[in-house]
């Protein structure tokens, strides 16, 4: 299938294009440019829209989305009281219709917010075999989106060799596809045993990447030294766990030398401030991350499905932490998405992040109509004050159509939401 997308604003990720046109056929980008060199058939008429490149969120948990309005009884202390309290109650209680339908309602949010690819980390520790599926079939195979997921390896209530198992087979069937991919999802040091880390490093086989949340919360970094004689990331490397484009999730309360081992191994540090500010954990500094020259993608930790409130947030947190307004410019922005779009590219093997032949045809349409000039130069600029406010209209991934003017097109949204309250509301009476 070929088509062209005319007279819209394009930000190609190289230039920014006042009045032009993007042309795509199957999944790829085959042609971008003004719309004063354009001679053929314009399929759709944007009226001045403007095109960008899609989301990637670098970590998630989409199956943390029924608990929106849930109650449980929740006076924690730490941190890991808020993981007993809400999250280790309401995993355990997911079964395979509690997963599926986290998944499609995720994945409406998601493309509303213009998210073309996730790297989700799952945990349903009574529905392990064959979860990553269910999640794979409704996002990717059904939705459209692009997903790498990992089952949350832990230790918290024994060893699961189960988990390990659900993560190797994912990952094997699914790493030739550009539309869904694999990774070894482990929950964090503080929950995985030796052994544990024994068994995974002998499944990773210094080949498959690991997703993990790293010293997200104070107490897993001090339970790393006393109980194990090292900082977590220096634990992780004496099982040969810092495989390439491996994915560590916050690093808030990490040193200097993890970060540069982290750096060294060619892994990606994913922050996600929206989270820790609501779980008052401390917040991530960037600064440090590239002082010490790591990679920086931008997550969210199942918080909401929005990019936009999480680069806002990502922002404010940095000039708050430093205590000063020039703390984080927009270009240190554009690093943190462009770090974004690098982990997706060595994870799916297709070009994503820019509007240029070859490239992934993965778009978001826009409805700006900015009240400023706007040129390339000042686009992030754009993006932080203007652009991240303006609703969605349409979002194409691979190629394919997967929302119009609004509408989702590859499932029947209402139904699912009409669904997912009924399961929720069993779900919710069962825990
Ligand atoms: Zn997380």
């Amino acid at each position: 299938m070929a088509y062209t997308l005319g007279n819209a604003m394009i930000y190609t990720g190289d230039e920014f294009i006042e009045k032009g046109y993007v042309t795509v056929e199957d999944e790829k980008i085959t042609d971008v440019g003004r719309m004063d060199f354009f001679h053929n058939r314009m399929d759709r008429d944007l009226n001045g829209k403007l095109v960008m490149p899609a989301w990637v969120n670098a970590h998630t948990h989409v199956y943390s989305t029924l608990a929106t309005g849930m109650s449980v009884e929740f006076h924690p202390m730490t941190f890991t009281e808020i993981l007993r309290q809400l999250w280790w109650k309401l995993d355990k209680s997911l079964g395979a219709e509690e997963i599926e339908i986290s998944a499609m309602v995720a994945a409406a949010n998601f493309i509303h917010n213009g998210v073309a690819t996730i790297f989700d980390h799952h945990s349903s520790p009574n529905h392990i075999k064959g979860s990553l599926d269910i999640l794979k079939k409704a996002m990717v195979d059904l939705a459209g989106m692009r997903g790498v997921f990992c089952f949350e390896t832990s230790d918290r209530d024994g060893f699961q060799m189960n988990a390990l198992e659900e993560n190797a087979d994912f990952y094997e069937k699914n790493k030739d596809s550009t539309h869904s991919s694999g990774m070894i999802g482990l929950h964090a040091s503080f929950t995985l045993s030796d052994e544990t880390l024994e068994r995974t490093s002998e499944i990773c086989d210094g080949k498959i990447p690991i997703h993990v949340h790293v010293a997200e919360g104070i107490e897993d970094e001090l339970d790393s030294i006393n109980n194990h004689n090292a900082r977590i990331i220096e634990r992780f490397d004496r099982y040969n766990l810092l495989i390439e484009n491996s994915i560590y999730a916050h690093c808030i309360h990490v040193n200097d030398e993890e970060i540069r081992l982290i750096s060294k191994k060619n892994g990606f540090i994913a922050v996600n401030p929206q989270s820790n500010m609501n779980n008052a954990v401390g917040i991530p500094d960037l600064y440090r991350f590239k002082k010490n020259g790591a990679k920086v993608a931008l997550g969210n930790d199942g918080f909401g499905f929005s990019p936009a409130f999480d680069l806002r947030l990502l922002a404010l947190s940095q000039k708050h932490l430093n205590e000063d307004p020039l703390a984080f410019s927009s270009s240190s922005l554009k690093d943190t998405v462009n770090a974004s779009y690098e982990l997706a590219i060595n994870h799916l093997g297709e070009k994503f992040g820019k509007i240029k032949p070859g490239f992934a045809a993965d778009l978001s349409v826009i409805d700006y109509a900015p009240a400023t000039p706007i040129t390339f130069k000042n686009f992030y600029d754009h993006l932080f004050f203007g652009i991240t406010e303006t609703p969605i209209n349409s979002l194409y991934i691979a190629g394919k159509p997967v929302m119009i003017d609004g509408e989702i097109k590859t499932f029947d949204e209402r139904e699912i939401r009409k669904t997912s309250r009924r399961i929720a509301d069993k779900l919710w009476k069962k825990m």
